[in-house]
């Protein structure tokens, strides 16, 4: 079973102030834990490409790409709110971040069944016309237009287990029953960006294919995993989507500081299990995205865990094979 790693070391360009948590090094130091760990015979590495204004007009406004562009040439500090600071290079490492999500997509055409991008500047907040929350691209909207767009697919899920609400890509696909989007993270009433309710069920055509599973504080392993068994595997049986894409952020983690939930490594790894055998059932890819995740020790755990998860489920399908 090999594991696609998209990783550059231009995902370093990208360079907020010291102080800020989306920090130069996470992305890095998941190559390099991955790299000496127990999954290097696995991991198949892979250089990812810049995605063209082409690609991202399948979800983003050109006139919101233009601005972002200029203001990073400008040397502006932050772009559409404090939290989204930027530096010289930030449109073009955020585009290397997308173009990871593509790539990844088209590895998956060709038969590849995981493929993980531990990218940044992170894209779950971000809207077609809008920054927020230190992304500025919405890197999983982006592989899942590109995906229905040339892939030869008709439905997808994206799961998103990052701690906060992936309120761009629910908003991006709010009227679309092509994708399932499923969101876990922390009561939006205590935590960024206040979306994410179990109200929030889409609209028009895409109504029914939303759904959001707020946690509260303190919430643990066993809660995830229980929401697993009963509802999310569930869910995924009946829409039977040809590809999962995984919004894949760690800041769950009880030692992050980014939420109150209070999971560890093994619920990431369980979770993958769940995921991988599920996919391998069905014979479809999965792709894994890095959201967030800022406590650098935890980040590199989890996604070791993550990917070994997706692997042993993976297994474990071939193994019920008739
Ligand atoms: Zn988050």
């Amino acid at each position: 079973m090999q594991i696609n790693l998209f990783y550059s070391e231009g995902f370093k360009r990208h360079c907020p102030e010291p102080s800020h948590p989306e920090s130069p090094l996470r992305s890095e130091a998941i190559f390099k834990f991955l790299l000496s760990g127990p999954l290097k015979e696995r991991i198949k590495l892979r250089t990812p490409r810049k995605a063209t204004f082409e690609e991202l007009y399948l979800v983003h406004e050109k006139d919101y790409l233009l601005a972002l562009e200029e203001a990073c040439f400008q040397g502006r500090f932050s772009f559409g709110g404090a939290d989204n600071q930027i530096s010289f290079d930030t449109f073009e490492v955020a585009r290397l971040a997308a173009g990871a999500a593509l790539e990844a997509v088209n590895l998956a055409r060709e038969g590849e069944k995981i493929s993980f991008c531990p990218v940044r500047p992170p894209g779950h907040h971000a809207l077609p016309g809008r920054a927020l929350g230190f992304c500025f691209l919405n890197n999983c909207a982006l592989a899942a237009r590109y995906w229905l767009e040339y892939g030869g697919i008709s439905r997808l899920v994206i799961l998103d287990w990052d701690a906060h609400h992936g309120n761009g890509i629910q908003e991006i696909f709010y009227e679309d029953p092509r994708v399932l989007y499923i969101s876990l993270h922390e009561d939006p009433r205590l935590s960024f960006p206040g979306t994410g309710f179990p109200e929030e069920r889409g609209a028009g055509p895409g109504k029914g294919y939303n759904f959001n599973f707020p946690f509260p504080a303190g919430a643990d392993d066993k809660k995830y995993l229980e929401l697993f068994h009963k509802k999310i595997i569930p869910l995924l049986e009946t829409f039977a989507p040809e590809g999962i894409i995984i919004a894949c952020g760690f800041d769950a983690h009880r030692d992050d500081d980014f939420s109150l939930l209070n999971l560890t490594s093994q619920a990431f790894y369980e979770m993958s299990k769940l995921l991988g055998n599920f996919a391998g059932c069905r014979n479809i890819p999965l792709i894994s995205l890095l959201e967030g995740g800022y406590d650098l020790e935890s980040l590199v755990v989890c996604a070791e865990r993550h990917l070994q998860g997706l692997v042993e489920g993976l297994k474990e399908s071939a193994k019920r094979a008739p």
